[in-house]
């Protein structure tokens, strides 16, 4: 809090006094947030921020007619799940009716991490084993089972024995992309079992956000997810980054892989705000988890819940947002490739609709410059941009706005960061 002044000092104190090692806040000097709509946020000050960062609030901040859906549900009725309530079902209708087919059965839950760690459970018991692969800075929850699969949150140590990791799907030659991802995973896969542990599934966050975002070419997970299956095990799609449209290819981020999980866990984007998550899977592996072992979550698929989630999918539709993720994320994405040839220090490139990676590399050594990234975003803040940072060195831009984004908000983007860049 050294330089700070005083009146945020003091709440950062009184924030750390209460939540300990816990407390976490973006930036050098945090921001009080108070009110936000649409791509913007206002801080105590009443400053204004174009946010390129949160995919949370994914059809906007605060979007009035989700605001209004949850109302309305709130003061009607808000109960645990076992009694008929008609919004619920209706709602479920309407989400399992964007899937492919053969995936009809949806569990709702309340967070990403829940989602994750049911569907571990349901990969366990559907396949008689025990092991899961995953990517090397996979981040998939909190809980103490989905811990294991998300190197990224592990410190100080190595993820329990039945993990494999693989690198995420990249490398110089796109030809050889696919092929590379699925020799990695069935080494991995061998491993397991030499080990004495069979295969329960491969897990991949579709867009592989925090392993630095990785798209193209589209279609490079087939061979990865045809050698888990060969071996016994499941795909499972996480979806809580890439769902509901990011893409902008259509909901779903495994589509353009053009392959069908056997279990897609949902999360962040899929409430607008509201916590709420979900796991949907074929009849016959929910069959076999719930014959093992009983299954309730109070909190899961309550109606507001439901009224949210409804009115966030009536809005990705009546306002076009995974045709806009399209049409604005490429715009931006090339937008920012035009201004590699200003800046040295930007490397790639890549990404799908409004989930965008940026590179930022050294001068001379052409090496993830994370000290660069942190730079950036701490003096996006001060022009009033609100931006993170993803990958295994924190050295990527992760830009991932609200969908109703615009092209002229992106121009604002590209124009801030290459003023920030100055000669690098
Ligand atoms: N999966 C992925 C890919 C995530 O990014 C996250 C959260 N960052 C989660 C799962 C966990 O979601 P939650 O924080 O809602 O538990």
């Amino acid at each position: 809090t050294e330089g700070f002044p005083e009146e945020l000092a003091e709440r950062v104190r009184r924030r750390s006094a209460t939540f300990g090692a816990s407390s976490v806040l973006f930036y050098e000097q945090p921001i009080e947030m108070v009110r936000a709509e649409g791509t913007y946020m206002y801080d105590a000050d009443g400053r204004k921020y174009l946010d390129v960062y949160n995919n949370v609030p994914s059809v906007g901040h605060c979007h009035p007619r989700v605001v209004a859906a949850m109302a309305k549900q709130a003061a009607e009725i808000n109960i645990h799940t076992r009694y008929l309530t008609k919004i619920v079902e209706t709602y479920s209708e309407r989400l399992l009716a964007t899937y492919p087919e053969g995936l009809s059965n949806l569990v709702m839950t309340c967070t990403g991490s829940e989602s994750n760690d049911l569907a571990m459970r349901i990969a366990r018991i559907g396949t008689g084993a025990e092991g899961f692969i995953v990517t090397e800075s996979a981040y998939h929850g909190n809980t103490a089972l989905v811990t294991e699969i998300s190197p990224s949150a592990l410190k100080k140590r190595k993820p329990a024995p039945f993990v494999r990791t693989v690198p995420a799907p990249s490398g110089n030659d796109p030809a050889a992309v696919a092929a590379s991802f699925a020799a990695h995973v069935e080494a991995a896969i061998a491993d397991l079992r030499k080990e004495g542990y069979g295969t329960a599934a491969l897990i991949v966050d579709s867009i592989f956000s925090s392993d630095g975002i990785y798209a193209d070419p589209a279609g490079f997970l087939q061979p990865a997810v045809a050698a888990v299956r060969k071996a016994g095990g499941l795909f499972i799609a996480d979806e809580v980054q890439p769902g509901f449209g990011r893409t902008g290819f259509n909901l779903w981020g495994f589509a353009r892989h053009g392959v069908t999980p056997d279990i897609v866990t949902m999360g962040k984007p899929m409430g607008n705000g509201f916590p709420m998550s979900g796991v949907v899977t074929r009849p016959d592996l929910l069959q076999k988890f719930c014959e093992e072992t009983g299954y309730f979550n109070t909190f899961g698929g309550n109606p507001v819940a439901a009224a949210a989630g409804l009115a966030v999918l009536d809005v990705i539709a009546d306002e076009g947002l995974t045709e806009n993720a399209r049409d604005v994320g490429s715009y931006f994405a090339d937008s920012l490739r035009n201004l590699k040839s200003r800046h040295v220090t930007i490397g790639a490139v890549r990404g799908a609709g409004l989930f965008i990676g940026l590179d930022f590399i050294g001068l001379e050594d052409g090496e993830p410059d994370t000290a660069l990234s942190t730079h950036v975003i701490n003096e996006m803040k001060k022009s009033g941009i609100l931006i993170g940072a993803a990958g295994k060195y924190g050295a990527t831009l992760k830009i991932r706005p609200p969908l109703c984004f615009s092209k002229a908000d992106a121009d604002h983007f590209t124009g801030v960061l290459s003023t920030i860049l100055g000669n690098r």
